[in-house]
């Protein structure tokens, strides 16, 4: 029996949440002493797979096919169960990422597998019971889930568990599914990119802003203190609704969930869904010139101060600094 990870790339080169879930599955094929087999799909080479051996997975399974170089849900799905299948996996993990979120549910399905999606910490495994730490409710509760199937699957929180480098090395197999047609039910025929920036949902730190700051014309500063972070940059509902902002910058319940180390909230009142989508930030800094703002109770840091002068002389010290 094996532990399997499904480990994501962009353009051939593995996104940061996949060093985590190889750690953090790492540490759990250590804990029941199996080997850690990672999966990998699309067009990555050699040299980036074997890689993921530093972080602990002992052997790489390469999916490289021309029809899977970008996301395709269903077809993504199907080949990732068949693998966990051949591996005789009993644990999968994946990230609780974009596709994570679309992908965990059909597997489990397909598997007949539990599922523990929103992962926050390291499962406690009893005999055939895994229980893990999860979050519920859009971020805003935790839950402890017990999982009993036979196969169990766990989508880790982007940034919940550090990427630790075990040293090891792996080897590289190509694993050749079978791949169905029915699968394909959509295609991606060209991925634009919206921004060259530090992506949000994986982002560290995130500068965030909100109707506080006005209008669009405003927004300067806030990258200019994202830049000196080397932050992502987000903003509120209001803020992207009213076209201020992309729509890929909104966080919260209906919006991006985002969990970095630092999340500095400018002008945002701190509205119960705002907060949904944020609240996981290991540190929350609130910015905002009401010293009553609902968002100063979930701070761990507060200005009261008008951003207009507080965000500049921040900027300002953290260049000089
Ligand atoms: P406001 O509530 O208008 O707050 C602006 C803040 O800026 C105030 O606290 C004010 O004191 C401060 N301010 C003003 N001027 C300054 C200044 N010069 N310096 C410093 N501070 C200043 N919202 C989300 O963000 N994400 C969601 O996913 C989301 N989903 C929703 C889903 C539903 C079903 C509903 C009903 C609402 C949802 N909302 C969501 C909206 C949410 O309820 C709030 O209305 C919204 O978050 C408020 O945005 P805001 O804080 O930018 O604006």
């Amino acid at each position: 029996m094996s532990i399997l990870v499904y480990v994501e790339n962009t353009d051939g080169k593995f996104k940061k949440s996949a060093f985590e879930v190889v750690s953090y599955a790492k540490s759990i094929a250590d804990n029941i002493q199996t080997d850690l087999v990672a999966i990998s799909i699309g067009n990555v080479a050699g040299d980036e797979l074997a890689g993921l051996g530093k972080y602990g997975a002992s052997k790489v399974l390469n999916v490289d096919n021309e029809r899977l170089a970008s996301f395709v849900n269903q077809a993504y799905a199907s080949i990732i169960a068949e693998a966990v299948k051949s591996t005789g996996s009993k644990i999968l993990v994946l990230s609780n990422s974009f596709s994570g979120k679309g992908l965990a549910p059909r597997i489990a399905a397909k598997l007949e597998a539990g599922l523990a999606d929103g992962a926050l910490e390291l499962p406690k495994i009893n005999g055939d019971k895994l229980t893990v730490k999860k979050t519920a409710f859009s971020n805003k509760a935790f839950a402890t889930l017990e999982l009993s199937s036979d196969i169990k699957v766990i989508a880790l929180s982007p940034n919940a568990y550090e990427t630790k480098e075990t040293g090891g090395s792996a080897t590289v197999e190509t694993f050749a599914p079978n791949i169905d047609q029915t699968d394909f039910t959509t295609m991606v025929k060209e991925i634009v990119r919206a921004t060259d920036k530090v992506s949000l949902p994986e982002a560290e730190i995130v500068v965030s802003a909100g109707r506080g700051l006005k209008g669009p014309e405003n927004w300067g500063m806030v990258e200019e203190l994202a830049e000196a972070l080397g932050a992502a940059t987000a903003c509120s509902k209001p803020v992207s609704d009213a076209g201020w902002r992309p729509h890929s910058e909104h966080v919260g319940q209906t919006g991006i969930v985002v969990s970095p180390n630092l999340y500095i909230a400018i002008g945002i009142s701190g509205a119960i869904q705002h907060l949904a989508g944020v609240s996981s930030s290991k540190t929350i800094v609130v910015i905002n010139k009401d010293p009553e703002a609902p968002f100063f109770k979930v701070a761990d840091y507060g200005i009261v101060g008008d951003a207009f002068e507080v965000v500049p002389k921040l900027t300002q010290a953290l260049k000089a600094y």
